[in-house]
């Protein structure tokens, strides 16, 4: 196990970078209450509103390392980790 190795990218909450994974937010499922957006230590998550419904989404997907920090912090199980 290669995990906390110096040359790894290691997210500020820990959990080591996966690159070609992204969170799909399952916009049903998500109530907009913004967990996942102040999770997100390089800032990629915001609230959009649509319709009256706020929800969360991805902005530049490039730079999104694949932590899953998102997707962990979530309360109501609306991210899911996928290969992009
Ligand atoms: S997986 Fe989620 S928390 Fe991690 S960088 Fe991507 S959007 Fe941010
Ligand atoms: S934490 Fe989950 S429910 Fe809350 S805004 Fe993010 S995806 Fe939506």
């Amino acid at each position: 196990m290669k995990a906390g190795h110096p040359t790894e990218a290691v997210t500020m909450a820990g959990r080591p970078a996966r690159p070609g994974w992204q969170p799909d937010i399952d916009t049903a499922r998500c109530t907009g209450c913004g967990w996942c957006v102040a999770a997100c230590d390089r800032h990629l998550l915001s609230l959009e509103v649509v319709n009256w419904k706020k929800y969360s989404t991805l902005g530049a997907a490039d730079l999104c390392t694949g932590c899953s920090d998102c997707a962990v912090k979530c309360p109501f199980h609306a991210i899911s980790m996928r290969r992009s």
